[in-house]
């Protein structure tokens, strides 16, 4: 998953991305960079490592300008690798392009052997870069019409802003996957993947933006450019509801705190336990795990500590460093869970490396009972539109039973929500996509469907 951002029409412009980017650090802490226009000059600057990591004061001042573009990684697809950090740049023939991209795009393989067969230098392995050449060699007229031409090629899932010179595009696939609200900051404006990075700014909210639609933004206005064509019915990520997104923003209109609330309040509902606490795997989860309490009437404690000086364990690419990261991540209070029964609640249930462990610290410090609850269905499929799923089987949901998976964690009871009652509880924005706990799939995955990628998963370098 991704952070993105772009700034048009605010005075020092890279300073509001770095701020927005901060606040969209949970979206991807591999890399991040700002690609600024100050009116004759485009500048550039990428590292890898956390937002705070990557600026300084003076990278921050070197960047002039009033319009900006910002981004923050973690690998879907492509690596980790430099080159692959975004905003992608370019200079081609209409002016400097700088691209930032959220989601994954399900045809970039069958496009990148188009463009390679065309001549096309490729430079980095991530799939946004397609974009980036089916812009340039396009051969409609102008800027909006070539932005226009490479968007209606692409498939799955994009978030994407974009600025050429000073105009800047914000564009969303015609399913709507991922999430984009536009904000107005005086007389300029912010686009960017959350509301949380509007607040940081003090920036108005306006709207999300429509599944597939266009935006050119410059010198103050927001025009609608051609909607792309618009998928029936659109699919938003609920994942994005259940995890991804930061419990303080909005996400379609749904306010992902009380999304999370409902999910837990019908999981208490669904999978009722007698027990003496209700502790949260913060802090993903703590929302979730309010509304267990409240529905339940079990008193919630904070009886799981996290260190917040360890990032979010999945995004660290590789194995070794994810199980050293749960065991780094996580301590049990023993005063609130020695001799209790507790029911520890989690947003979702992936491999179920941090569920084990933190099982096993809970029974160490003396749990009577431990009663796991999951805010989600089981994660069954892996995740084709930009969420960094593990493959089909690294998943513990994907082909075993709720009772052998209980086995594994060493639980007295495990329950999940229901994907009916998920989708109820947030119906007001619906459809949505739930590939990864149906395996229905809602935008054609080409790439797999030809043969050059795996139906297993995307790959990562
Ligand atoms: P596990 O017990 O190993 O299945 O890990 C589950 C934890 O990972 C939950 O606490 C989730 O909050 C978190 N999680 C779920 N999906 C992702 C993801 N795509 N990236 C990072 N963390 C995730």
């Amino acid at each position: 998953m991704c952070g993105i951002v772009a700034i048009s029409g605010v005075e020092k412009a890279a300073e509001q991305a770095y701020l927005a980017l901060y606040a969209l650090q949970h979206r991807g802490q591999e890399a991040a960079g700002i690609v600024t226009f100050d009116g004759t000059t485009s500048r550039s600057h990428k590292g890898r490592g956390l937002v705070s990591d990557v600026f300084s004061a003076e990278t921050l001042s070197g960047l002039r300008g009033d319009v900006a573009v910002g981004h923050t990684r973690y690998s879907t697809a492509g690596g980790n690798d430099i080159s692959n950090a975004q905003p992608l740049t370019a200079r081609f023939a209409r002016g400097d392009l700088a691209l930032a991209h959220n989601g994954n795009l399900t045809n970039h393989l069958d496009l990148r052997a188009r463009l390679v067969a065309d001549g096309a230098i490729i430079r980095s392995s991530a799939d946004s870069e397609a974009l980036v050449h089916l812009i340039a060699k396009s051969k409609h007229y102008g800027v909006d019409a070539q932005v226009d031409d490479a968007l209606s090629q692409l498939e799955g899932a994009f978030s994407v802003v974009i600025s050429v010179d000073a105009t800047i595009y914000a564009a969303c696939d015609p399913r709507g996957f991922r999430p984009l609200v536009l904000g107005r900051k005086g007389s300029g404006h912010v686009v960017a993947s959350e509301t949380c990075a509007l607040d940081i700014l003090g920036a108005e909210y306006v709207r999300d933006l429509q599944p597939g639609e266009v935006l050119r933004i410059r010198d103050g206005k927001v025009e609608p450019l051609r909607q792309l064509k618009r998928a029936q019915p659109p699919a938003p990520c609920i994942f994005e509801l259940v995890y991804f997104a930061r419990p303080d923003s909005r996400l379609w209109g749904v306010s992902v705190d009380r999304a999370r609330r409902a999910f837990g309040q019908r999981l208490a509902r669904e999978h009722p336990v007698e027990a003496d606490a209700v502790i949260a795997v913060p802090d993903s989860a703590n929302s979730a795990a309010l509304g267990f309490a409240e529905e339940s009437g079990i008193p919630f404690e904070l009886g799981l500590l996290r260190n917040h000086y360890v990032g979010r364990t999945f995004i660290q690419p590789h194995q070794e460093d994810r199980d050293f990261g749960a065991r780094m991540k996580y301590n049990p209070v023993r005063e609130i869970v020695d001799g209790r029964r507790v029911v520890i609640v989690d947003d979702s249930l992936v491999r179920g490396t941090t569920s084990k462990s933190l099982v096993r610290m809970l029974r160490q410090v003396g749990a009577a009972e431990v009663h796991f609850r999951i805010g989600s269905p089981p994660v069954r499929w892996p995740c084709f539109y930009g969420i960094d799923m593990p493959t089909r089987r690294e998943l513990i949901g994907a082909e075993l039973e709720i009772s052998e998976i209980a086995a594994k964690l060493g639980v007295d009871s495990l329950g999940y929500l229901s994907l009916e009652g998920m989708t109820e509880a947030v119906a007001e924005a619906g459809p949505y996509c739930t590939a990864c706990f149906s395996g229905e799939y809602p935008a054609p995955l080409v790439d797999v469907e030809k043969g050059l990628a795996s139906p297993e998963g995307p790959l990562r370098c």
